[in-house]
């Protein structure tokens, strides 16, 4: 694979680190990684004295039957928060490298690329906060490892279209990773994830997380989907065990077959509830402007935002101020709660009578 070539030198030579549990999968007395003999004090049921599997099968087979690809494709991770960390530091060397983002978009990109010591280079999203596909490729140099897409983009809403992402692919095949970040793709009404790209284009990766849609962002459950290549190559540099016995429990409970029905049912309330707020939300003083959302979020434009958002504290309701973000002036992103929650934060814009 000639986008292997594109990791940093030292990466590719790396001897990972070889952990007791890696070494050896035979059960019996286990006397070879210093743990506990007992399980914890308080936890007696538990087997919380035992490192876990690295990778556990069980919940790695189910995450890949979800997402529908070959479980060698799926590494898994604390949130995709942590795949995007593995990705900068496999690809970007410090001080010459870069990634390529689109803002307004998810501010992880930028953090994990300055900790690396990677540049960032800005193709802002254009008309209607579209993927400008120009701009992404005129920022292309011969040092970009990294070009990140978020679809449903956080925070304005918007889906990139599978075409858009397909011709990306294809004009940085064999030069650059890029990375598809679908965490909010449950809520985009069946919009195709770009893990079906995959197989023609080795250079497409595919974040998906377990936090928003499964209820899950305290477990911290992630997943790249990509290349088993490029799943190998950040193995490597993952810390050996990333993902906590209790984490992987209730991700297996919340992806079970009855679970994941639940789970598909409270989306589609979240999006008849986003789908009722958004032309109640339009009503209100102030509204200036509600962004079309694929996504459990709004981002709305308000006249007096800063007031808003003080005057929404004051009546018990938190939003986020993304008014800080290049073309989002003004704007609170506000995530779609229960329809009680809901209607609170109408009561408290002067739209409802509240409830007591
Ligand atoms: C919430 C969110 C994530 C999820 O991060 P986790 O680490 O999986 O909790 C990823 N990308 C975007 C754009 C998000 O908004």
């Amino acid at each position: 694979m000639k986008l292997l070539e594109r990791a940093r030198p030292e990466i590719l030579s790396l001897q990972p680190y070889s952990s007791a549990r890696m070494e050896s999968r035979s059960r019996g007395i286990m006397l070879n990684a210093n743990e506990s003999p007992w399980p914890p004090v308080g936890n007696e049921t538990t087997s919380l004295n035992r490192y876990p599997d690295p990778q556990p099968t069980a919940l790695r087979v189910r995450m890949a039957e979800l997402y529908d690809v070959a479980p060698e494709r799926v590494l898994m991770g604390r949130g995709s928060d942590e795949a995007i960390d593995l990705l900068v530091r496999a690809f970007c060397r410090e001080g010459r490298d870069a990634i390529v983002v689109s803002p307004p978009t998810f501010g992880m990109y930028a953090v994990a690329a300055a900790i690396q010591g990677a540049r960032v280079i800005d193709a802002p999203l254009g008309a209607d906060f579209a993927v400008d596909v120009d701009a992404v490729l005129a920022a292309i140099t011969e040092n970009t490892k990294i070009v990140f897409v978020c679809t449903p983009n956080n925070p304005t809403g918007a889906v990139v279209p599978l075409t858009t992402i397909a011709r990306l692919a294809d004009a940085l095949r064999d030069r650059a990773l890029l990375v598809v970040d679908e965490a909010y793709l449950e809520f985009a009404g069946g919009a195709p994830s770009a893990t079906i790209l995959i197989s023609r284009h080795e250079n497409v990766a595919v974040l998906r997380t377990l936090s928003k849609a499964y209820a899950l962002a305290g477990a911290r459950v992630g997943a790249l989907v990509a290349d088993a290549q490029i799943v190998a190559l950040l193995r490597r540099i993952q810390a050996p065990y990333p993902l906590p016995s209790s984490s992987v429990a209730v991700a297996l409970t919340a992806l079970g077959g009855v679970a994941v029905a639940e789970a598909q049912a409270r989306v589609a309330i979240l999006l008849s509830e986003r789908d009722s707020l958004a032309p109640a939300l339009a009503r209100a003083r102030g509204v200036l402007a509600i962004l079309p959302s694929s996504a459990n979020f709004l981002c709305v434009r308000f006249a007096d935002a800063a007031q808003t958002y003080q005057s929404l504290i004051e009546h018990g309701v938190v939003v986020r101020d993304v008014g800080r973000y290049a073309q989002l002036e003004g704007c609170l992103r506000i995530s779609v709660g229960t329809p009680a929650e809901n209607w609170q934060l109408l009561a408290a814009l002067g739209l409802r009578r509240a409830v007591a």
